[in-house]
């Protein structure tokens, strides 16, 4: 076996896909799944599908092409505002986009039309987050001229929460969307087919008991991915948390009772932290460090602490004496774990459970098993 390798089990991110998808169907919510975090990879794309969700979103274009390659066809909508210099393509490989900016939505609309398209506008509403977003008072002006423009239509209204400041949504910001919802339509026509809620902060209100008003989307990544609420870290009950595990190979022991180390440490290089009852732990090395993984915040086993990381190697306390040279360690993920694992190239991607083989019938032989993973 390869290593380091980060092993991704598909049924599991099929059941929480299932599971959510199942759990918001009842307040009227469809999932579009988020792929970002693992750069656009298609299987998992395709498990997420398989669990149910309406479509795909990515920030980036290179992932979302990168779906495209993979045959994958169902509508991916870019939910990073579009670079001008990247307009022709986002039209090309997108269905929809969420905006913030005219120039933008204007290039887009020039693009589709030289396409032979209409391409879907979403427009992204601030609300909570200090990061992306059309102020409120805007939004009506901007919604008409979207409208107006040939070669693009509004197809839909969304918000943000908690990516910059971890703060959750509450239910009168959702009141809030869902009137803007409405009075866009009153002023523009019933073009609205989306009223995207936000991301996977989101679930505690969507699952909550509140109306879910004009609300029919959320954009979830995180809470399929690593089944947790991304502003407390919980585990959401019915979801597996480890359909993502990375296991790296120890590469040096030392049997000596550990010293701690003291005096001048720089911490933009090394971290360290003390292990407790240092007497009985034994410090090992890994082959991982940052340039694969955002060490730190790796899951660990019980029983082993992190002291440090460096660009290559992970050096960790622990008392289990099967960790010898050779020995393999596992690790959950978190999201900054996972989303660099992603796209470190000495991480093998090895995946488990896709899909359930079809059986083909073969114009010139008997039935045959078709892999499509
Ligand atoms: C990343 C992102 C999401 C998904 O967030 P999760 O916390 O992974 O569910 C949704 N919407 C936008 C605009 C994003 O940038």
């Amino acid at each position: 076996m390869n290593s380091p390798r980060l092993e991704v089990d598909l049924r599991k991110l099929r059941h929480n896909t299932r599971t959510l998808v199942e759990r918001l169907a009842v307040g009227g919510i469809r999932v579009t799944a988020v792929t970002k975090a693992v750069c656009g990879h298609p299987a998992i794309a395709r498990a997420m599908l398989d669990g149910g969700a309406v479509g795909l979103a990515e920030s980036r274009l290179s992932n979302a092409k990168r779906l495209r390659k993979a045959g994958i066809d169902c509508p991916i909508t870019m939910i990073r505002t579009p670079m001008l210099s990247q307009v022709d393509d986002v039209v090309k490989t997108c269905a929809a986009s969420f905006n913030t900016q005219t120039a933008v939505i204007s290039a887009l609309a020039a693009a589709a039309l030289r396409q032979n398209k209409v391409h879907g506008i979403l427009l992204m509403v601030k609300m909570g987050d200090l990061r992306e977003g059309i102020r409120p008072d805007d939004l009506g002006d901007i919604a008409q001229k979207v409208t107006d423009m040939p070669g693009v239509a509004l197809t839909g209204i969304g918000a943000n929460f908690a990516c910059m400041q971890s703060i959750a949504p509450t239910a009168a910001k959702m009141r809030a969307l869902s009137a803007m919802a409405n009075d866009v339509e009153a002023r523009c026509g019933p073009s609205l087919r989306t009223v995207s809620g936000g991301n996977s902060a989101n679930l505690p209100w969507a699952l909550g008991p509140h109306a879910t008003g004009r609300i029919n989307d959320l954009r979830i990544g995180e809470a399929i991915l690593l089944g947790v609420d991304p502003i407390t870290g919980e585990p959401i009950a019915g979801l597996h948390q480890d359909a993502f595990t990375l296991v790296a190979e120890v590469i040096e022991t030392d049997a000596k009772p550990m010293r701690l180390l003291t005096g001048k440490v720089d911490h933009t290089l090394v971290r360290i932290r003390p292990v407790p009852e240092a007497s009985d732990v034994t410090r090992i090395i890994l082959a991982l460090g940052n340039q694969d993984t955002d060490a730190a915040s790796l899951l660990m086993p019980s029983g082993c602490s992190h002291i440090g990381a460096t660009s290559d190697h992970l050096v960790i306390g622990t008392k289990d004496p099967a960790l010898c040279v050779g020995a393999e360690m596992r690790f959950g993920m978190t999201y900054s774990a996972l989303m660099r694992v992603m796209v470190a190239p000495d991480i093998q991607i090895e995946l488990y459970n896709g899909r359930p083989e079809p059986t083909v019938r073969n114009t010139d032989g008997p039935a045959k098993h078709l892999a499509l993973v």
